[in-house]
């Protein structure tokens, strides 16, 4: 009978391994709209799936076959419904997604070739077999085992089944507030012009949001619009700064994977147990600080840079994601799960993995034994990183009246319907320092 391609996190068909897995002709094309992964992402990453399966039912000639429901029931049921064989997936290592895996592996013969990664999960190891806890070792052991060659699958012809099932539902379609276009074609253009124009000046250049230089790839990783091995493939041979500290980036993403997978409980809890102890603020003044962070009304002009951004675009630029995250963390002593839903809910990019230890990391309570006692000052962190101050104003309309860097101290006054400082920062500083010190003493 034909064979099912259970599309979830490789919304493309170049460099597909799964379809080369496919021994057959009639393949279905599926996808499910499952409410446990819908319901956490807010409209924003929504929008983009549903952008990503447009373009992709496009490259399927209008025969994506998307179905609403639980994996577990309806992908069985689309397989006896069509009396296919095999159902083929690339796998899936978050903790939500192999569980899923797992129950549906029981009804059919579900078969699983790659994974969205360049080295999959439990691959790299040390020479014990114990997976890495620090990046820069894995890094390197990640860059002798290296990665396959990308496949050439979008020259494989199927045919791709209209089987007319009754429980196929229309892709939703709602505007979007990404500055990227979804799906493959949007992917590989965007890599493209990444590669040709500031791949170069990457390494200098990522570290500053108001240049916007960084590849915005992230959106596209997480749906799979491209595989991370055609960025890879593209750079083979490259000792470039901008293509090594790239390289490097892109291993994080692999990492972090890496690690969830060993310890799925990181997805809630501290990978550092010690960290269980720590103290968190609670009651009013924290949920009004809480209100006034997610709004980008701190009184902290880089922060609330950020934080409008992230509303504004779905996406936020790394060096601020790490500002505002240590400012929540450390300035206003609320725990990092709390930032990290935030997060989850309004960012495209938005995964688990990647995010859960982004935060982590910057909580200290990680992997890479990151200083908790680096906290990151809000003023000082803008001037150096938005020197003349032009992130901060495409983002806070209120300060666009303010010119150069004084942006960031607003040292000639505040103007009218601009916040106050939450916090007095120095404060704050020396109260979080106090707070991990028990930790350690504790
Ligand atoms: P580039 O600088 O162009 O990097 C290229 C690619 O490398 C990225 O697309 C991404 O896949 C990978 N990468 C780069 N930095 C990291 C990193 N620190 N960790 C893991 N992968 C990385 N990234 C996500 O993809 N999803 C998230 O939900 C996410 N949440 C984060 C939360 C916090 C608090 C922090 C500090 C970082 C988070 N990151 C997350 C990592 C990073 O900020 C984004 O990957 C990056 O900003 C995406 O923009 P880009 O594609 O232009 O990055």
């Amino acid at each position: 009978g034909p064979a099912i391609v259970w599309f979830r996190r490789d919304l493309r068909t170049g460099d597909l391994p799964t379809l080369s897995a496919v021994a057959g002709d009639e393949v279905l094309g599926l996808f499910v709209l499952d409410e446990a992964l819908l319901r956490p992402s807010g409209a924003s990453r929504r929008d983009f799936l549903y952008g990503c399966l447009t373009a992709l039912d496009e490259e399927l000639g209008g025969r994506l076959c998307v179905v609403r429901g639980d994996p577990k029931v309806v992908v069985p049921q689309v397989a006896r419904d069509i009396g296919a064989g095999e159902v083929h997936v690339s796998a899936d290592f978050g903790p939500y997604g192999r569980a899923r895996d797992d129950a549906v592996a029981r009804e059919v013969d579900l078969v699983s070739t790659g994974s969205p990664y360049a080295v999959a999960p439990g691959r790299v190891t040390k020479a014990d077999g114990a997976p890495y806890r620090v990046f820069t070792p894995y890094f390197g052991r990640w860059l002798d085992h290296g990665w396959r060659a990308p496949a050439d699958t979008s020259a494989r012809t199927v045919s791709w089944l209209d089987p007319g099932l009754s429980i196929r539902v229309p892709i939703p379609r709602t505007g979007s507030v990404s500055r990227e276009r979804a799906g493959e074609r949007a992917a590989l253009a965007r890599w493209a012009e990444f590669r040709d124009d500031d791949l170069a000046g990457y390494d200098t250049g990522r570290d500053r949001p108001d240049l916007d230089r960084t590849s915005r790839m992230s959106v596209y990783l997480k749906y799979g619009c491209i595989h991370p091995r055609t960025m890879l493939s593209d750079l083979a041979g490259q000792s470039g700064t901008g293509s090594v500290a790239f390289r490097r980036q892109l291993a994080w993403r692999d990492f972090y994977a890496d690690v969830l997978h060993h310890r799925p409980d990181t997805a809630r809890r501290n990978y550092d147990p010690r960290f269980d102890a720590l103290r968190y603020d609670s009651g009013p003044d924290a949920e009004s600080a809480w209100s006034a962070w997610c709004a980008g009304r701190t009184g902290y002009p880089i922060v609330d840079a950020g934080m409008r951004q992230l509303l504004a675009e779905g996406w936020m630029h790394n060096r601020v994601r790490m500002i505002v995250a240590s400012f929540l963390l450390k300035d206003l002593h609320l725990p990092w799960w709390r930032g990290a839903r935030y997060f989850m809910r309004h960012l495209v990019d938005g995964d688990l993995a990647s995010n859960q230890h982004g935060w982590q990391w910057t909580a200290g309570s990680g992997t890479d034994a990151a200083p908790y006692f680096r906290v990151f000052n809000p003023i000082s962190q803008g001037q150096k990183f938005d020197p003349d101050g032009d992130y901060v104003r495409r983002w806070v309309p209120e300060l666009r009246g303010i010119a150069g860097a004084r942006v960031h101290t607003l040292a000639g006054g505040r103007p009218d319907g601009y916040p106050d400082p939450i916090v007095d920062h120095g404060i704050e500083r020396r109260e979080a320092l106090a707070r991990y010190g028990e930790l350690k003493r504790g």
